[in-house]
């Protein structure tokens, strides 16, 4: 049995983490952190009921990591929260998968070291859902060929970080294939500033956050007379939890820290 505890269990994806613990037989969900309710058990709050949801809620990470026997950590929280837990977590033997976007360099870098140091493993994924990871393979292939790209992400309009992590993920990806160039004409001008979006390596990523979305993006590669549009939808949640499940239980048999469920799917 893999023992989890799950940060942010009130919010979207915290929802659906504890439900996706919760039904599989390996994992047992010991605890919660969230940032308010401590001292109450999960039970007590709205739309979590049953046995399985009888557990302590933290507000105080270390009292719940010192406290609370766990091999796992599922975060999904925010970037400035998540990068603590997750220390936090490794200094005390737990091994974080990570769901919060918004992870800087440095904080990876900083991550790595720790894992490497510990010895234990980390998995942090900007997108979890198997479809995006095929999207992304399949725009680093494409990018061979296609030098010209542009990244449009859609998400709900709560999300805090711009671009997505799963915008930057594809564009590094990408950028392992294609030479680095300035893509439009080389005299563009925008006349609202933002016009043409992020620039990454001169390819540029687009942000569109609306209600009603929950996390789409198109990658489009243009080549004379012709384009290539590849597109992946999560309309519900449950889009991410097999990659989530798959990462509570490779977690186990790491030693270090993997960014990108594209490096632990086969
Ligand atoms: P959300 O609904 O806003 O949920 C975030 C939750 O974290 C909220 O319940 C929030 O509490 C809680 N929180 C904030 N500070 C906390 C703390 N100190 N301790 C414990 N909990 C804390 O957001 P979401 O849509 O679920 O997304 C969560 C994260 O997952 C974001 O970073 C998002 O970009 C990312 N995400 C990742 C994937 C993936 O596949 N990797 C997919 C979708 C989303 P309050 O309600 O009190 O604010």
């Amino acid at each position: 049995m893999i023992n989890v505890i799950i940060a942010g269990p009130r919010g979207k994806m915290g929802r659906a983490a504890v439900q996706m613990v919760q039904e599989a037989e390996r994992f047992q969900l010991v605890a919660v952190l969230d940032r308010k309710n401590g001292g109450k058990r999960l039970s007590d709050l709205e739309g979590f009921s049953g046995e399985k949801s009888d557990v302590p809620i933290y507000e105080d990470h270390e009292e719940c990591f010192k406290t609370v026997k766990a091999d796992v950590l599922i975060d999904l929280t925010t970037p400035e929260v998540g990068r603590i837990h997750t220390l936090a977590a490794l200094s005390h033997g737990i091994r974080p998968v990570v769901g919060t976007t918004g992870f800087s360099d440095e904080d990876l870098e900083d991550l790595r070291t720790m894992t490497r140091e510990k010895g234990i493993g980390c998995i942090i994924a900007p997108n979890f859902a198997i479809g995006a990871i095929l999207m992304m393979k399949f725009a680093q292939n494409a990018a061979k060929y296609f030098g010209d790209v542009e990244i449009l992400e859609m998400h709900h309009d709560q999300k805090l970080d711009a671009p997505s992590g799963t915008a930057i993920k594809t564009a590094q990806l990408i950028s392992e294939e294609r030479t680095e160039k300035k893509q439009g004409h080389l005299k563009e001008k925008e006349t609202i500033e933002g016009a043409r979006g992020a620039d990454f390596e001169g390819m540029r990523i687009h942000s569109i956050r609306l209600p009603g979305l929950i996390a789409h993006q198109e990658v489009i590669f243009g080549g004379e007379g012709q384009t290539l549009t590849l597109r992946h939808d999560s309309y519900d949640r449950k889009s991410f939890m097999s990659g989530v499940r798959v990462s509570v239980d490779t977690v186990m048999n790491l030693d270090h820290l993997v960014y990108g469920l594209e490096n632990i799917l086969d």
